[in-house]
């Protein structure tokens, strides 16, 4: 085969294993063999409309099978796949759109009015297709279903190599505005070798496809890495607890990725203590630190939570604890996986010593090409081969990882490095808190002082001093937040992370300017 990308790999998973069942959407059960040949029309069809070498296609949807026929079509034309955040509003979505320079989209049946909104106003996007049949607007959109019934499942062969970009994938703008990472195809082979390694994944596996597809995590976490192994994904189109846990039951799941949220909301449900979670094997959890209670509920179930370490410039593998560690290094994400090295820094280069806090970096055959359209950015985030990550973290003496939090989100409180992440750790030891994000607040004394936004727990009416007196049990005093606020909810990204400039921007009016 000439193509050495991920477009190539349902022809080996139909060479090899073609009657193995490779998706599961929605009660019907697609084979490799069946999956390959719906990528060959994909890509047919996709070539009918246009769409050749370096063409940008944007998947704008929930959790579809379209959406991997639409990623690995492109794969095999060595055009570029741009999945776009489903939760965007139309304005946000035509950002991406723009900035990636789209020429087609598809789009899930609830994206149909944003088709209508945006048609006229981005003509440089000459073609929107409705990746299943619309239930609102969308009815000028063509229908990707007949598309492919229409092509011919011809095998095709172009000539695309590792260094090729395979995707532009935003980040979760967790921070501030979505970057976008172009992951060559390189990177997706090497990362999902990575993952598979480190969950141990095996052609019997049955992986949920719950975090969405658009976000690193969704779609290389398991998902992907699962496929390649000739594996099924067990897709979701989104996360709906009851409806999740029942899928996980009845699909006999043995494997997922989540981010902490998804964890917790699960490890909620009145029924999680009596379903028959036997089949499932291990979780990895990854995006945002997991605090320790959380975990424990879930090890508890004997079920493994592999805590991993990436993000979406590393398509996502950095580090994973492997099922043994994730009892005795509990807390840690692990150590760097098989094809990634990662050292942890100080400012001028050289490598931290054991317990000592700098700055994560990462360096392997997974690290993107750069950011799309943004030389500065890319130049700024990877220095001699290696990719500043932004977090602080720290390793032990036999090497293993701790993720303190993101410097941009580290509160400096007279002189003293305060990670919000451990106090708020802390704070959801505490029955009374249901959530919470920490941030940093002017102090005149201290410089900078915690703000503990504090979501209460259903039924209770917490007291703030009676919390900051319980944290003085747990933490240092200077980590204690000298202030406590009370929000009926958080701001969240679509993976569930905590967006702090917001918070800040409501809590900080004065940081505006
Ligand atoms: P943006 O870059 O747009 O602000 P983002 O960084 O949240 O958004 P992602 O690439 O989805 O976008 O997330 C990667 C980041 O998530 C990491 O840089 C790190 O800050 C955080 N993260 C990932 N895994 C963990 C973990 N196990 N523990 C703590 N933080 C983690
Ligand atoms: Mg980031």
């Amino acid at each position: 085969m000439r193509n050495a990308g991920l477009g190539s790999w349902p022809e080996r998973r139909l060479r090899i294993s073609p009657n193995r069942p490779a998706i599961w959407f929605e009660g019907a059960t697609t084979t490799h063999g069946e999956f390959a040949h719906r990528v060959r029309r994909a890509a047919a069809a996709l070539s009918a409309l246009g769409v050749g070498r370096g063409d940008r296609v944007a998947w704008l949807g929930a959790n579809h099978p379209a959406a991997l026929e639409t990623l690995y079509a492109c794969g095999q034309l060595g055009a570029v796949w741009v999945p776009v955040n489903a939760r965007l509003t139309p304005p946000e979505v035509r950002y991406v759109l723009e900035h990636s320079g789209t020429s087609l989209v598809v789009h899930g049946r609830e994206h149909g009015t944003t088709a209508d909104t945006l048609r006229a106003e981005l003509p440089a996007v000459r073609t929107w297709v409705a990746g299943e049949t619309p239930l609102a607007g969308g009815a000028d959109s063509l229908d990707w279903q007949q598309l492919l019934a229409d092509a011919e499942p011809q095998p095709r062969d172009e000539p695309v190599t590792p260094d090729d970009p395979c995707l532009i994938m935003y980040t979760s703008g967790t921070t501030g505005r979505p970057k976008g990472a172009v992951l060559t195809h390189g990177n997706m082979t090497w990362s999902c070798i990575n993952q598979a390694f480190g969950l141990d994944v095996t052609p019997d596996e049955r992986t949920l496809g719950l975090a969405p597809l658009f976000h690193i995590g969704g779609l290389n976490g398991t998902v992907n890495p699962t496929l390649l192994r000739g594996g099924c994904a067990v897709l979701v189109r989104g996360f709906d607890p009851p409806a999740t846990l029942a899928v996980i039951v009845d699909q006999r799941v043995t494997s997922f990725f989540a981010v902490p949220t998804m964890l917790d909301a699960l490890s909620r449900r009145p029924d999680f203590g009596a379903v028959d979670l036997s089949a499932l094997r291990t979780i990895g959890a990854a995006g945002a630190p997991l605090p320790l209670p959380l975990l424990r509920t879930w090890l508890d179930r004997g079920i493994t939570v592999q805590q991993a370490y990436g993000m979406t410039e590393s398509a996502p593998a950095g580090t994973m604890l492997d099922s043994v560690d994730a009892v005795a290094k509990v807390g840690s994400a692990g150590k760097p996986q098989f094809f990634v090295d990662v050292r942890v820094v100080r400012p001028d280069g050289t490598e931290c010593d054991p317990h000592e806090v700098g700055e994560v970096v990462l360096s392997g055959p997974n690290i993107m090409a750069g950011y799309w359209n943004e030389p500065e950015a890319t130049a700024a985030a990877i220095v001699d081969g290696w990719y500043h990550s932004g977090d602080a973290g720290s390793t032990d003496e036999d090497g293993y990882l701790y993720i303190r939090d993101r410097y941009k989100d580290m509160i400096i409180s007279g002189g003293e490095n305060v990670y919000p992440a451990e106090v708020e750790s802390a704070l959801l030891e505490l029955p009374e808190v249901l959530e919470v994000a920490v941030i940093g607040v002017p102090d005149p004394h201290w410089g900078e002082v915690g703000l503990a936004v504090v979501v209460p727990a259903p039924g209770s009416d917490p007291d703030p001093d009676r919390l900051r007196a319980e944290l003085r049990t747990r933490l240092a005093a200077f980590k204690v937040p000298k202030h406590v606020e009370f929000a009926d909810e958080l701001p969240k990204t679509a993976t569930g992370k905590v967006r702090k400039p917001d918070l800040r921007s409501q809590y900080v009016p004065q940081e505006e300017s």
